[in-house]
This record gives C-alpha cells, sequence and structure tokens, in this order.
C-alpha cells in the first residue's frame, strides 16, 4: 500500500496546485507507517481521549500530577540542563508529591534556554541521530528560534490532540471519509491516517474564486486557517456558508472575539481560536460558548495571577508538555498574557470543568505595569492613542513611552506646536490615568523624527519598566 497524496487532490485548478507545493515540517514524519501506528492508537483511544476532556478538577488534578512527578524526575536524570537548573534549587528525585511541590521549582523562558546548548536539552539515553527522532524550528516569531526534537511518541500525541479537537467539533460528521482543510505553512498532525481522515494544506489562498471551488469539490468538515483571510473568503461568504462546515479553526495570530462572531454569523458555523505554540502545541481551545479551555491531559497548564479587576483577571501563563520524552518544556512562560476567570469547579455551558481563559492578551512585554503591580494590555493603550492621534492633522508620528518609574509618560511626537495638540494630549491623558488606575505625569516631547532602533520598530508603546518575571 502506498500513502496516499493528499496534495494531489487539485482536480486540475492552476492556483491550488501552484500553492500546495511547499514541504512542510511536518513531512518529515509523515511516514506511511506513522500514519498507521496514528491511526491504531486513534481507533483505540479515541473514546478515552473525548470522556477526558470532561473530567471533574478532581479527576484532572489526579492525573496531571502523576504525570508531573514522571517528566520532571525523567527530565532530572536525564537530561544535562534540568538536572543543574533543579539541582541549583535543592532538587532531588522522587521530591514532588503535590502541585504545590510542582509550583516551587523554576521557570523556563526563551531567554533561559538561549544560554542552553541544544545537546545539553536533549536527554542522554536518546540519539538524536537515531532515524525515529525529528527535528524542527520554532520560527523564532518572538526573539528566538528553537530546535525542538521529537520522537514517534511525541508526534503520535500532537496528532492525536489535534484529532479529538476535529472529533469533538464535529460529532458524528467526523467520519473517515472526510477532508480536513487547512491554509497555513505547518500542519501540525498527519496528512491522513492511511488514507483515513485526509488533509489538503494549501500554503496561501492566491484566488479566492478557486479556493472556494476547491472545497467545495473536497467538501471539508473542519477548516484551519489564519484569521486574516477571514475577510479575504467574504465575497463568496454564501457559497462558504452552504459547505455547512463544522468548524473554522483559527491560530498563530490574534484574533478578536468580535472579529470571530461576525466571522461564525457570516460563514453560519462556529470561527473558534486555537491557542497553540510551536514548542507544545495546543494550550487551550476556544469553545462555542467563547471560553477557551485549556487541554490538560498532554500538557500542564498555569494560569498564574497577575493582577485582579473586578471579575475578571490578567495570568501569565507556563506550561509543561509532560508526556514528552524527547525535549519537554517544563514551567514554560512563552511570555504570553491572558484574562482568566472561573475557578477549579467551575462548569462551563459545553461541559468542561475548570478555569477559563477569557483572551488571549498578547505579549507579557506588551503590557504596561502599573504602581498598583497591575499589567495593562499595551493593545488597550494603543486603542486610545490612535482614537486621539491617528487622524489627527497636526500629528505626523507619535511615541508613547512609560519610563522606569511606572508614572512617567512622554509623549514624543513629530508634527505641529505642542501647543496645537495640547488640548487632545490632556484629553487623553484622563483616558489613560483610566486605563492604568493610577495618576500619571504627561510630558511632550515634539521632535524632528521619532528614534529608530532596531529593538523598538514600530512600536507606538514601550515600556522601560524593569520586568518582574
Ligand atoms: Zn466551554
Amino acid at each position: 500500500m502506498k500513502k496516499l497524496d493528499t496534495q494531489s487532490f487539485t482536480f486540475g485548478l492552476e492556483s491550488i496546485h501552484k500553492n500546495s507545493r511547499m514541504t512542510l515540517q511536518e513531512d518529515c514524519y509523515d511516514t506511511l507507517d506513522i500514519q498507521r501506528h496514528i491511526r491504531r492508537r486513534w481507533h483505540q483511544e479515541r473514546d478515552t481521549l473525548i470522556a477526558r476532556s470532561y473530567w471533574t478538577d478532581a479527576q484532572k488534578k489526579e492525573y496531571v500530577l502523576q504525570h508531573l512527578a514522571g517528566v520532571v524526575d525523567y527530565a532530572f536524570n536525564q537530561i544535562p540542563f534540568y538536572h543543574e537548573y533543579y539541582k541549583a534549587s535543592g532538587y532531588e528525585t522522587g521530591a514532588l508529591r503535590s502541585l504545590a511541590d510542582f509550583e516551587s521549582i523554576p521557570t523556563l523562558d526563551k531567554n533561559i534556554l538561549r544560554s542552553v546548548q541544544t545537546k545539553d536539552f536533549i536527554p542522554r539515553s536518546l540519539a538524536a541521530e537515531a532515524p525515529e527522532m525529528f527535528w524542527s524550528s520554532t520560527s523564532g516569531s518572538s526573539g528566538v528560534a528553537l530546535s525542538i526534537l521529537s520522537d514517534l511518541d511525541s508526534v503520535s500525541d500532537n496528532s492525536l490532540t489535534y484529532y479529538r479537537m476535529f472529533q469533538r467539533l464535529s460529532g458524528p460528521a467526523f467520519s473517515a471519509d472526510r477532508w480536513i482543510y487547512n491554509i497555513h505553512h505547518i500542519r501540525s498532525w498527519v496528512s491522513s491516517m492511511s488514507g483515513d481522515y485526509p488533509t489538503f494544506t494549501l500554503n496561501d489562498i492566491a484566488d479566492v474564486e478557486q479556493f472556494v471551488l476547491h472545497m467545495e469539490l473536497l467538501r471539508p468538515v473542519i477548516l484551519n486557517i489564519l484569521p486574516s483571510y477571514l475577510p479575504v473568503m467574504e465575497p463568496y461568504a454564501r457559497r462558504i456558508a452552504q459547505l455547512q462546515l463544522k468548524a473554522i479553526i483559527t491560530n498563530s495570530e490574534a484574533s478578536s472575539r468580535h472579529e470571530r462572531e461576525h466571522y461564525s454569523s457570516i460563514y453560519q458555523t462556529p470561527v473558534l481560536d486555537e491557542y497553540s505554540s510551536e514548542e507544545i502545541g495546543i494550550i487551550a481551545l476556544e469553545c462555542p460558548y467563547r471560553h477557551y479551555h485549556p487541554e490538560f491531559d498532554f500538557a500542564h497548564v498555569e494560569l498564574k495571577d497577575l493582577s485582579r479587576t473586578g471579575s475578571s483577571a490578567l495570568a501569565t501563563v507556563y506550561c509543561t508538555d509532560f508526556m514528552c520524552r524527547t525535549m519537554p518544556f517544563i514551567r514554560y512562560d512563552h511570555g504570553d498574557i491572558v484574562s482568566v476567570a472561573g475557578n477549579d469547579s467551575s462548569l462551563c455551558k459545553c461541559g468542561k470543568h475548570g478555569r477559563t481563559i477569557e483572551r488571549v492578551e498578547g505579549r507579557k512585554d506588551d503590557c504596561l505595569q502599573t504602581t498598583g503591580n497591575h499589567y495593562v494590555p499595551a493593545a488597550a493603550v494603543t486603542n486610545a492613542l490612535d482614537s486621539f492621534f491617528n487622524a489627527d492633522p497636526n500629528v505626523s508620528s507619535f511615541r508613547l513611552i512609560q519610563r522606569a518609574t511606572l508614572i512617567d509618560f512622554v509623549f514624543m511626537y513629530t508634527g505641529a506646536d505642542t501647543e496645537q495638540i495640547s488640548p487632545s494630549l490632556r484629553a487623553f491623558l484622563v483616558q489613560l490615568q483610566t486605563l492604568l488606575k493610577m495618576p500619571v505625569q504627561l510630558k511632550i516631547e515634539r521632535v524632528a523624527a521619532l528614534p529608530d532602533t532596531s529593538s523598538y520598530k514600530r512600536k507606538k508603546i514601550i515600556s522601560e519598566a524593569r520586568k518582574n518575571g
């Protein structure tokens, strides 16, 4: 038997053919043997995987603790970097007996990884050059490109979390003959399970008419895309709605809930966001009731409160891929800030238990810190800035700088006399103080050109506050 060539299903459509030739990172493990392995596991584990999604807090905690203890001891004994890192904090094998123990081990972030040599992050017992070892690399969009080593278990675990998501969203419609349509430069799972559940990957929509026609021929059950394609398809909304997709899943780029709700109604199918990273895979998925639920059974997601305002709170996210035995990330901080809600015993209308992520706010580096130790997403302040100065004829470019004192801000701009922009700036100051919930000193600095430093490229807001954690 030969592997099904899913990319050959182009029906003679020129632009589809041209934009589906790219070699994906996942192709290195997309062999018939591995597809068979995943297919076998899918049939054996599907019901358990689905049932686990609806576990209660107590069930989850017991399961998670056992796996966390396993991965931490494994890393401590097998991976040179973790051994040194944990030894320095006094860790000993078997020391992890509770979630509180786990939360006392040091966290990991890209800055720490930057100083680690790849060989020190690979388990001693693994031959990284063995045939069933797969290297991939993260894009480095957040500053550091990382090489990640996977083996059969980690690639099949990762694929299964994706198939479970498709299954949950599609219900009985997710049958072995139905297509998954993926528009991306990655796929994250296999092209089919030895012919079943085929996926077509398009690298880019170059011709919308041909793309819609292609979907009409394949009749996919799920469409997986970057949110920036949502408006591109809009002129074809009626035809897309007729496809009766079970869901459109967005990932990789930020999109707002408002946008997703808007396109859900236009395409008459739920447009739901997947919060994932190249290091961990799926972190949390948005349910039809618009809450993101962490997927707890392959990775452990810690939501660490940063500040609380009313019913919602901002939190940082630490992830541990506890099933991984090649290069496990343990208490890994991507640098993201999210809004969270609920508690361990909350029950969502979709049937899932536990705390939820309400919004992915973006990078922690993009947040403004306040004297009350709150973090305010820079996006909120950017909105306010834009509403005052984007359309102001007296201001041609601008930047807001928060000094290390936290309360001192500089509005740096190019354009007309300071006097002419003062009224808008005073109004903006009122909004800024409301957003930050603290008094602010705002200085105006008119310059000939905004200073151009590479690290601050195209940023409207810069915070010089010392980041703590
Ligand atoms: Zn839910």
